[in-house]
């Protein structure tokens, strides 16, 4: 049986009802970039490296002093044989997760989505004991920035799975009942990590588990 792989960016553009876009982010038969989400993954790395140097986030993030910072960190975790939850975290710091932001929308409105809850499931079912997620958001365009913490209490655990599970057993019930698996993945499996492999919108064949990427 394919497993189906639940990213929050796959879960929250479904439960948009944008289901065409979904299907195309997953399976990568289209590549959704813009200008902004360029600049975002360059902020992304700059900061990245900012705090694996000094130990502290850099001013435009706050300067908070880190104990023992590791950042993007790249994880899947099983949850059913149908299902694992992937995903790659900012930054933790014991109890801590951080997520950074750019652009125009206010932290506020990340805090109040599903997406931290998400992390939490993922942090947690990778043995990272949480508490508490952090998202700064800056605008680089006015050089300002704000952050909002979501608690990360048991309560939001369960509801955070019951909404990964729930999205999940849809999308993963489409994708099978219209045979998309079959359709997409048709390339065997990869050499290295034994996953399967497909083919993106460029043309290239690449491993659905991403096994060349930091894990
Ligand atoms: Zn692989």
């Amino acid at each position: 049986m394919t497993r189906f792989r639940a990213s929050y960016s796959t879960l929250s553009t479904w439960a948009s009802g944008d289901w065409e876009k979904a299907i195309k982010m997953y399976f990568k038969l289209e590549t959704f970039t813009s200008l902004a989400m360029e600049e975002g993954k360059a902020f992304h790395k700059m900061w990245a490296f900012h705090i694996e140097k000094n130990k502290s986030t850099p001013p435009e993030l706050g300067n908070i002093k880190l104990i023992n910072p590791v950042t993007e960190i790249k994880k899947t975790v099983n949850i059913h044989d149908w299902l694992d939850l992937v995903g790659v975290i900012d930054c933790y710091d014991k109890p801590i997760i951080y997520e950074w932001k750019t652009g125009k929308k206010s932290s506020e409105s990340y805090a109040s989505s599903q997406q931290a809850g998400v992390y939490g499931v993922l942090a947690t079912l990778s043995g990272l004991y949480v508490d508490q997620a952090k998202i700064y958001r800056y605008d680089q365009h006015v050089k300002k920035s704000d952050v909002s913490t979501v608690w990360i209490t048991d309560q939001v655990l369960k509801d955070s799975m019951n909404w990964i599970e729930t999205l999940s057993s849809e999308i993963h019930n489409y994708f099978t009942e219209n045979k998309l698996y079959e359709k997409y993945y048709t390339y065997g499996n990869c050499e290295k990590c034994g996953s399967l492999k497909a083919k993106s919108s460029s043309g290239n064949i690449y491993c659905v588990n991403t096994c060349w990427l930091k894990n």
